[in-house]
């Protein structure tokens, strides 16, 4: 399943969907029904998963769109099903259990008793059996063996129940790397598919590669006095006459307001933001590239020359991890395609 939540992890989801439907991947999840139209419309074909809540007034959408929905709980799922049934037909459903992420999934041990419940309401067709991995991305940890053992378990109980669904999925990208024994029939996979490194434990085999990188340009370069501050609140005062470069990418973008605590790649070499980052723009220091000029490109993630500079370590840099760096990606910055 390609995870295309959240704009694609901020790739653009018309075009991810579409890859990844060339690519023969014809399953889909999203966190939320808002985000399955657009999937739909590029996967016409396609099978479609909210990983998440769906609202009473959206439930009609899922079954004339034939979306799958998740169930977790049993008002949930008895609410699905009579929006289902209000709408004249059936909402296909994945049943989750919470084997330990402590976020949606039913988690009492009558494993079989709730997914009886579940096969039993007039409303609903089930599809799949899924769970969700807390730490996959931490290999030193007991807790992902935990999960796949309570995760056996409770299809070991439906099994018997003879309540057995033909889509059965559990792991994440880390737990894909992880966890090769949790392949079960179906693995869900969002960061992986983007080429990017899931956690400092975690990272992709030989062959993986960043998709996206993130570029602006030099919209102005100027010599400053020394002693002069630059940009809102004066952080940063020029401790020389200094040639200071100004930035086509600031906040707005997703390029986070954080003090002093960036570089970008100027001709080559990563030079070092300075001042603050503002809406739209941010300023570099260009001591150690006299050859820039004004309109050239800059990178802010992804390589030029012989240097780049990696989500990842962005993200460091941030206090975050590569997840947020990506998904804040906004919807203002053109996506660029490169065949
Ligand atoms: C986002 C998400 C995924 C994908 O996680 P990656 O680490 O990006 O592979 C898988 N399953 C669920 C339930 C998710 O919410």
């Amino acid at each position: 399943m390609a995870i295309v939540k959240a704009n694609a992890y901020g790739h653009g989801k018309a075009r991810m969907v579409k890859e990844a439907s060339k690519e023969g991947l014809h399953w889909f999840g999203v966190a939320r029904i808002e985000e399955a139209a657009e999937v739909r419309a590029n996967a016409p074909d396609g099978r479609i998963l909210v990983m998440g809540f769906t609202p009473p007034q959206d439930v009609a959408t899922a079954v004339y769109e034939n979306i799958s929905l998740a169930v977790y709980d049993l008002e949930t799922a008895r609410m699905y099903s009579e929006k289902a049934v209000d709408a004249g037909g059936k909402a296909v459903v994945h049943i989750k259990y919470d084997t330990g992420m402590g976020r949606l999934g039913y988690n009492l041990k009558d494993y079989a008793d709730f997914a009886k419940s579940i096969f039993d309401l007039p409303g609903l067709m089930v599809e799949g059996v899924f769970t969700h991995f807390a730490c996959a991305d931490e290999p030193s940890k007991e807790t992902t063996h935990q999960q796949i053992q309570t995760f056996n378990q409770v299809l070991n109980a439906l099994r018997n129940h003879g309540l057995c669904p033909a889509v059965i999925h559990a792991s994440n990208s880390a737990a894909i790397v992880n966890y090769p024994q949790a392949g079960y029939t179906m693995v869900r996979s969002g960061m992986a598919l983007y080429g990017l490194n899931m956690a400092h434990e975690t990272w992709l085999p030989a062959g993986f590669g960043p998709v996206m990188t993130l570029k602006s340009r030099l919209t102005s370069i100027k010599t400053l006095p020394a002693g002069q501050g630059v940009s809102y609140g004066h952080s940063y005062f020029t401790p020389h006459e200094q040639r200071i470069g100004v930035v086509g990418v600031g906040y707005a973008d997703g390029f986070r307001r954080i003090l002093n605590a960036s570089s970008i790649l100027v001709h080559g070499k990563k030079v070092p933001v300075v001042g603050m980052v503002a809406m739209d723009q941010c300023m570099v220091a260009l001591d150690d590239v006299p050859e820039a000029k004004i309109g050239e490109e800059v990178v802010i993630f992804g390589s030029q020359g012989d240097q780049k500079i990696t989500v990842e370590e962005l993200a460091d840099v941030w206090g975050t991890i590569p997840y947020e760096v990506i998904c804040g990606m906004s919807a203002r910055l053109p996506r660029i395609y490169i065949e």
